[in-house]
């Protein structure tokens, strides 16, 4: 693969805090198939920024997040932090960086030891690391606690002893403690009643302002993107179809999938995002990995799909500034006509 200049690595003067170059992942299963869960995906993502990624059950997101934070390597393409291969560093040199990259998982129960006070899971992040004295390691937890917006007394608990709201406070802090750059957050709100989603929002944005945070942020819920996405990407079936600014976006999509699926959205959207919007739905089921269609992914379920779309598989291109779009026929005024 071609090295890139750093020119050619920066934008507004920065390298890009994590980029996905290429990024293609396949899993190989036990009967020889092959699931094609990423293809060829690419983005870079500014430092303090929340890049959103959204889609369908199954498109690729949590594969895509996984890998950004080095739980799964690449099939071939790569992961960049601040312009540094992933693949090429050394054992220790990626070891020592690794806590600047953390996750966040949608089940708030599953991440916490049932055994474990919270204190205790606080902490152990830092033990694992070897940082600190015990004093120290204790300040740090009750202080992450705190600016996670839970009162001290919480640290004597036991995960069961919290509702889904706090336990996902605690799993934030305790992504807080190591002081990370970047926090993938795969479908954090997911799991929430709906009347707590709106302050955890709130907390991961504050959270942001106040650290210089930057944000993957996979959802499959369109307003919880909106609500806190700089940018917001699109998947369909592991590829990317849809990348740009989040009003741009989701007001006025340009590819057809992004287009239906805005539309078939259930939610209440703020009224601006509905206006002039005609539902479409989106039929049929989403093929399958396994064998996904020829060319455009989208083909098969796209009311204007031609023939060039199963023969060619699209690019991204730039329809409008930082706006970009895998598809033959979108153009700048909107996506093909049909969809
Ligand atoms: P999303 O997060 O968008 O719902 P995923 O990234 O979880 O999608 O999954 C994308 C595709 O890859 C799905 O078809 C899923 O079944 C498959 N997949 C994910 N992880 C594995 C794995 N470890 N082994 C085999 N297939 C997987
Ligand atoms: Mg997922």
């Amino acid at each position: 693969m071609m090295h890139k200049t750093a020119e050619e690595q920066t934008e507004h003067g920065q390298l890009p805090a994590v980029e996905a170059d290429n990024l293609t992942i396949h899993f190989r299963m036990r009967g020889g198939d092959t699931v094609k869960a990423a293809d060829d995906v690419c983005f870079r993502i500014r430092p303090g920024e929340t890049f959103g990624i959204i889609g369908e059950s199954g498109s690729g997101k949590s594969t895509v997040g996984r890998a950004l934070v080095g739980l799964l390597n690449p099939t071939s393409g790569a992961i960049r932090y601040q312009g540094q291969d992933v693949a090429s560093m050394s054992r220790k040199a990626f070891r020592d960086i690794r806590r600047n990259y953390q996750i966040i998982f949608q089940d708030p129960h599953a991440a916490l030891n049932p055994r474990m006070t919270i204190l205790q899971s606080l902490q152990e992040p830092l033990t694992i690391a070897g940082q600190g004295t015990t004093d120290e390691r204790r300040r740090i937890a009750y202080e992450a606690l705190e600016r996670s917006g839970l009162p001290a007394v919480i640290g004597s608990r036991y995960p069961h002893e919290l509702s889904g709201g706090q336990k996902q406070r605690v799993n934030i802090a305790r992504a807080l403690t190591v002081r990370p750059q970047f926090i993938v957050c795969d479908e954090v709100v997911a799991a929430l009643d709906v009347s707590v989603r709106g302050s955890i929002l709130n907390l991961f944005a504050e959270l942001q302002e106040e650290y210089g945070l930057t944000y993957a942020f996979i959802t499959h819920d369109i307003s919880v993107v909106a609500h806190i996405s700089h940018r917001v990407s699109v998947m369909y079936l592991g590829r990317m179809v849809e990348m740009g600014p989040t009003g741009p976006v989701t007001e006025k999509p340009l590819h057809p999938y992004t287009h239906a699926l805005l539309s078939a959205e259930p939610q209440p959207l703020p009224s601006e995002l509905r206006q002039d919007r005609e539902r479409v739905r989106l039929s049929g089921e989403i093929p399958s990995p396994i064998a996904p269609p020829s060319g455009c992914r989208f083909r098969t379920r796209c009311p204007a799909a031609q023939t060039l779309c199963g023969e060619k598989t699209p690019e991204m291109k730039e329809l409008l500034p930082d706006h970009w779009v895998a598809c033959h026929f979108a153009t700048p005024d909107g996506p093909p006509d049909g969809s």
